[in-house]
């Protein structure tokens, strides 16, 4: 069986590549689920596709006016195409998780473990005190940083404070780029 990729690519002509995943590019796997999982995570799947692509796309939000970085362009297979077509309601990850609000995850993550290596360890009670309250804290920091309107179901779009970043829900859209 030949493969597409084989057919097209005789010498000399460059064929790029289906990414759906940003991978090969300089912002690196990190990107995994907007940013969510580190290459460590990334295990032994590669998520590589080897179709030659055919055209270049780029998952716009409307939060994206307000980002520095724009979104990465990806070169699609027709196939990733129709499949990133399909979840196009997806809400978008940096909107989702911005930042911030990964650093809290990441932190409530560990003083979760702090606080049952504290149990195991029988630690005194003002030691677990302590740590559930810094457990609630975090907790509360959270929260304020996640629109509680996004988490309504169905909830409509809306704008969100332009001076702080907010976790929230917004729909992307998948534009060709040149
Ligand atoms: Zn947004
Ligand atoms: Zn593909
Ligand atoms: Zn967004
Ligand atoms: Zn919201």
């Amino acid at each position: 069986m030949t493969s597409p990729l084989a057919l097209a690519g005789a010498p000399g002509i460059a064929v790029e590549r289906c990414n759906p995943f940003g991978h090969a590019t300089d912002k690196g796997p990190k990107h995994l689920m907007g940013g969510m999982y580190g290459p460590q995570y990334e295990g032994k799947i590669k998520w590589v596709c080897k179709a030659p692509a055919t055209g270049r796309y780029r998952m716009e939000c409307r939060c994206d006016a307000l980002r520095h970085v724009p979104a990465p362009v990806m070169p699609l297979c027709l196939h990733h195409l129709a499949m990133i077509r399909k979840r196009m309601s997806d809400a978008c990850t940096t909107c989702m998780l911005p930042q911030r609000n990964i650093e809290l995850a990441n932190e409530y993550l560990a003083v979760q473990d702090l606080l049952r290596t504290a149990q195991l360890d029988g630690a005194p009670e003002a030691r677990l005190l302590a740590l559930v309250s810094r457990l609630n804290r975090i907790g509360e920091q959270i929260h304020e940083m996640t629109c509680q309107a996004c988490l309504v179901p169905g909830a409509l779009p809306h704008d969100h404070p332009r001076d702080r970043p907010m976790a929230h829900k917004c729909k992307l859209t998948l534009v060709e780029v040149s």
